[in-house]
């Protein structure tokens, strides 16, 4: 049974009540819909608690993609919850929304490095993108100041949805080289941030680039002949890396 992604269009929810459709013994619930982000596009599966309607808290370890449309929520112990009972789910929010602020700050770092993206990786403390560049060199000073006026603009982020087949009319759409938007389902969502960024995209995302708060480029590393990975900490972050 599919899961209703319910963070897709509510980002900003902490909590909600949900009914649990199926457990397997290795602790996995699926609940009829979720506000847990599942692994995926480089941004990790959400924490959180999961509450049962006699109160207790049981952790949410992580989220993944099952079978079918399903989020698994992978709980932490030994739980007894069943089939059809009402639970509360409430998410992890310090580091979701680190999430949120990272994965639209990479957005941006790519809009200040207008080059293929080749992978990427989200995470609460950091985040990072790998280019191909070819022979291209980037400079620190310019990039923290070219992601600090893109941040101040405080642009909207937005989503909406297009066809496969717009997709198709509009190769240049994808940064992402190694990672093909999903098809199959006929509607691929996109994500656009003001006037400059519009690509496909399936994460979590702040409402407006200011939010993202102070970053800066951490380091900028060789990954092979082409290849350039471009590491971002918060800006109050200590220390090189
Ligand atoms: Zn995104």
């Amino acid at each position: 049974m599919s899961t209703t992604l319910a963070f897709r269009d509510s980002p900003y929810a902490h909590e909600q009540t949900a009914t649990v459709v199926a457990v397997d013994g290795d602790g996995v619930v699926v609940t009829d819909s979720t506000i847990f982000y599942p692994h995926g596009g480089g941004q990790p599966g959400d924490s959180g608690v999961f509450v049962s309607a006699d109160g207790r808290e049981i952790a949410v370890v992580d989220t993944r993609k099952g079978e079918a449309g399903a989020v698994n929520h992978h709980l932490a112990a030994d739980h007894d919850l069943a089939v059809g009972e009402r639970i509360i789910q409430r998410l992890d929010w310090s580091r979701r929304h680190a999430h949120m602020r990272m994965h639209t700050a990479l957005h941006l770092l790519a809009v200040a490095i207008p080059h293929g993206v080749t992978g990427g990786s989200i995470g609460a403390e950091r985040g990072r993108l790998d280019f191909d560049l070819g022979d291209v060199t980037l400079d620190k000073a310019e990039l923290d100041a070219r992601l600090a006026t893109l941040i101040a603009a405080d642009y909207p982020v937005s989503t909406e949805w297009i066809s496969d087949a717009e997709l198709d009319a509009n190769p240049a759409l994808v940064r992402t080289m190694s990672v093909a938007p999903p098809r199959g389902v006929g509607e691929i969502r996109m994500v656009r941030i003001g006037d400059v960024d519009y690509q496909p995209c399936g994460g979590t995302h702040v409402a407006a680039t200011a939010e993202i708060g102070g970053v800066r480029v951490a380091s900028i590393k060789n990954r092979g002949a082409r290849n350039r990975r471009v590491t971002l900490v918060w800006d109050d972050a200590e220390g090189q890396s």
